[in-house]
């Protein structure tokens, strides 16, 4: 084996949706001994595409990552560990994985990333000897993504900026062939984001569907539910610098200018 370029397979969970864009993206490293990241949602079909493609290439599964705990991440990762009676890694919990924890197999070392942010379990996968990143829902090949946590996200993007990459391997859409543009460009889309939420609350808009639907005019309005969630992620930001007040009225969340 070429310790530079270990085996890496990509496999495409069959729930394609406007969140997921093509699907859940499970990536095999290792061409021996197999690690698994992200099977998706539990699909049997995917399952058992997984371990039919590590049986063809001659190699046998020795564990199994999850990036972080959402429904399209995490319950097939449970499935695949069950089926295949190998260990199934993730952030926290007893004998769980944390920033810095290696795991390591006959092919491949593997670094545990703590990156919260789009959730706060959430964890990228670093293979050294590839400068390979798997980036889970953090970085997706297309697009932008759901943010919980924008201060913790940004963190985490800046984090990554330090780390020598080579190619981003995301949970939804294609390959980053230019990783550092890539991350800088998320660091850019989230300040122009601020940006446009502040041109917003100063042209007099409160209410946070309002808001969303000033700032994400371009974006499908069926999108505009997850965009609320990075707004709101937005305002508690600006809240915490001092730079916008927030109040509940109506169980509404509005927000102004101080
Ligand atoms: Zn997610």
């Amino acid at each position: 084996m070429d310790p530079a370029s270990p085996v890496i397979r990509c496999l495409t969970a069959p729930n394609p949706s406007l969140m997921t864009l093509s699907g859940t993206n499970t990536y095999l490293v290792g061409e021996h001994e197999v690690v698994a990241i992200d099977p998706g949602p539990a699909i049997a079909s995917h399952l058992q595409a997984i371990l039919e493609a590590v049986e063809r290439q001659g190699g046998h599964l020795v564990a199994v990552l999850a990036t972080h705990s959402h429904a399209d991440h995490l319950p097939g990762s449970l499935a695949l560990g069950r089926m295949a009676g190998v260990p199934v890694h993730r952030f926290g919990g007893a004998g769980g994985l944390e920033d810095g924890s290696v795991i390591r197999t006959a092919d491949v070392e593997i670094r545990a990333v703590h990156t919260p942010g789009h959730a706060s379990d959430h964890l990228c996968f670093y293979v050294p000897a590839a400068q390979a990143l798997f980036t889970g829902d953090l970085i997706l090949g297309l697009g932008t993504t759901v943010i919980g946590d924008l201060g913790a996200y940004l963190d985490s993007l800046r984090r990554l900026q330090v780390l020598p990459l080579r190619r981003i391997y995301p949970g939804h859409g294609p390959l980053v062939e230019e990783p550092q543009a890539k991350i800088q460009e998320y660091l850019t889309h989230r300040l122009e984001r601020e940006a446009q939420i502040l041109r917003a609350l100063e042209a007099g808009r409160e209410q946070l569907g309002a808001i969303v639907a000033a700032v994400y005019a371009d974006v499908d309005p069926r999108l505009h539910g997850a965009a609320a969630l990075s707004v709101t992620a937005h305002l508690v930001k600006l809240e915490r610098e001092g730079r916008v007040a927030c109040r509940w009225d109506a169980g509404e969340l509005r927000a102004r200018l101080p």
